[in-house]
């Protein structure tokens, strides 16, 4: 996977990101302030200029340009969350050209790990972590069986999706959602959803 791949990532994540907005801020008017799709579809629309601009020449700078610039454009919750671990997905990587597998998914891993430090969520709490963490494990187990990578992140992009839809019956412990306490359960949790759809758009870029 070289810098096109990742590039190609990131455009698919602003595509459907953009096409998916009006259902991310539905699902977040619910349990939370109604913006996280307006969030991300800025976001993401900020990270398709600021890659036509400066066009990075490795995997891990174009993620840890993309990560500055989601941090800068998004002022909620996600916007930090996100922008962070795709910065620390970019140093993780280094400057290699090419990235395996098994180095996506420790990119992956130190993303998870970033937004846990910073959020404080763990599992079962109704975050994007919900999401992250099972294809985060889907992944890792892919690795370690010898996979290929159109499978395993194939994998990874189904275990997000059931996180997310895990959420529905959880109770909210972070951020807006959990001032809701009970009234939180019975809703699909945003972030969680948006999450999956970053990995899904991850395993069609591969595919395709
Ligand atoms: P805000 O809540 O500031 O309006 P968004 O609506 O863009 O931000 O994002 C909300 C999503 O952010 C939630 O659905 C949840 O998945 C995620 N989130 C919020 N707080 C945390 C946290 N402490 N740790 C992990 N994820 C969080
Ligand atoms: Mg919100
Ligand atoms: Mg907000």
């Amino acid at each position: 996977m070289d810098t096109r791949f990742f590039a190609a990532w990131l455009e698919e994540c602003a595509r459907v990101v953009h096409e998916q907005r009006e259902y991310l801020t539905r699902l977040d008017a619910a349990i939370g302030d109604a913006d996280h799709g307006n969030n991300l579809d800025r976001g993401f629309t900020g990270i398709r200029q600021a890659l036509a601009e400066n066009a990075p020449k490795t995997p891990g700078s174009l993620l840890a340009l993309a990560g500055t610039t989601l941090v800068r454009k998004v002022g909620g919750a996600s916007g930090p969350l996100y922008g962070s671990a795709l910065r620390q997905m970019g140093k993780a990587l280094g400057d290699a050209e090419t990235v395996g597998l098994a180095e996506l998914t420790g990119a992956l891993e130190t993303g998870l790990q970033t937004v846990r430090r910073l959020g404080g969520a763990e599992v079962g709490d109704k975050t994007m972590v919900d999401a992250l963490a099972p294809a985060c494990v889907a992944l890792r187990r892919a690795v370690e069986e010898g996979v290929k990578p159109q499978e395993a992140l194939s994998r990874a992009a189904d275990a997000a999706d059931k996180g997310a839809k895990d959420t529905v019956s959880m109770q909210a412990r972070k951020g807006r959602a959990s001032y809701l306490g009970p009234r939180s359960i019975g809703h699909q949790d945003p972030g969680a959803t948006s999450t999956a759809l970053i990995l899904a758009a991850l395993r069609d870029v591969a595919v395709s």
